[in-house]
């Protein structure tokens, strides 16, 4: 049966989108495979959408109706700042349209929808969050790797690579006590600092570590070395950000059916 068959028999209800409302959605982690059916239902919807790079410009297609506003960064340009997306959106709602604000995975992993919402509750603009797909579990599942499994991990931690600035550093060594495996987010540009703090924590140089670069997508590759090795193996592979890091045991509990179009496999 086809994709439009099923979806007909399903009869999904999904919520009306109002006008000057603004819905702060994830759009999955890159595949329009990951959009799930209430964002579907909202791009179709929608009079404005306002999108970052991780948001794959083929939903627009789906849209002819909204006007775009990209957002993200462009070759060699950074992206728009956040208070001008916040008065972007704002302005837009206040124009009586409805707006769709698409961001890569989750819009509250790493995602900044949290400041998004509050600058629209401070003005009185109404909201809603749309969940999406967030890339760790897109990208734990493209690798065959679990995300928990029993007798090998009890939790696992979602980590930012990135602070606020260049001293806003999580306490990496603080979380390898947990002893639980770790997925670092925008972690590329600052591996080596990674490394070394989780080292300074105890874990052992022969640690499974797999980086996993532009899951769902036609950039998908995945890499698995060693925590000592593995920025030296980063940097021979060429894999680029978007990327995710995967630090811990569930690496080794890897049962891929070979989703991942290339694979660098190191150790
Ligand atoms: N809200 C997003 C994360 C935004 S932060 C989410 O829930 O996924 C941006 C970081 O997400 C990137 O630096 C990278 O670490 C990760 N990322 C996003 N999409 C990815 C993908 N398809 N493959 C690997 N990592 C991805």
């Amino acid at each position: 049966m086809s994709l439009v068959e099923t979806l007909a028999r399903l009869d999904v209800q999904v919520p009306s989108f109002e006008p000057g409302h603004v819905w702060l959605a994830g759009a999955g982690p890159g595949h329009l495979a990951g959009l799930t059916l209430e964002v579907v239902a909202a791009i179709g919807q929608a009079d404005a959408i306002v999108y970052d790079a991780l948001v794959d410009a083929a939903v627009l297609k789906a849209a002819p109706q909204a006007e775009r506003h990209y957002v993200g960064k462009r070759a060699g340009q950074p992206s728009a700042s956040q208070s001008f997306i916040n008065e972007l959106i704002v302005r837009l709602a206040r124009e009586n349209k409805r707006v769709l604000r698409l961001k890569g995975g989750d819009p509250n992993v790493f995602g900044r929808g949290g400041e998004e919402a509050s600058a629209l509750s401070a003005v009185g603009v109404p909201f809603r969050f749309l969940p999406g797909v967030t890339s760790a579990f897109a990208a734990l599942a493209a690798a065959g790797m679990p995300a928990t499994l029993r007798g090998v991990n009890k939790a696992i931690i979602l980590a930012t690579g990135h602070g606020i600035d260049d001293q806003d550093h999580l306490d990496w060594a603080s979380l390898t006590r947990t002893g639980q495996p770790i997925v670092v987010y925008m972690g590329m540009s600052n591996l080596p600092i990674i490394v070394a703090g989780l080292r300074d924590g105890g874990l052992a140089d022969t640690t499974p570590v797999a980086v996993i670069q532009g899951a769902t997508t036609v950039k998908e590759r995945l890499l698995v070395s060693e925590l000592a090795q593995v920025d030296a193996d980063v940097r021979a592979a060429g894999i680029v950000p978007p990327a995710l890091i995967v630090v811990g045991e569930i690496v080794r509990h890897r049962h891929a059916l070979g989703s991942l179009m290339r694979e660098v496999i190191l150790p």
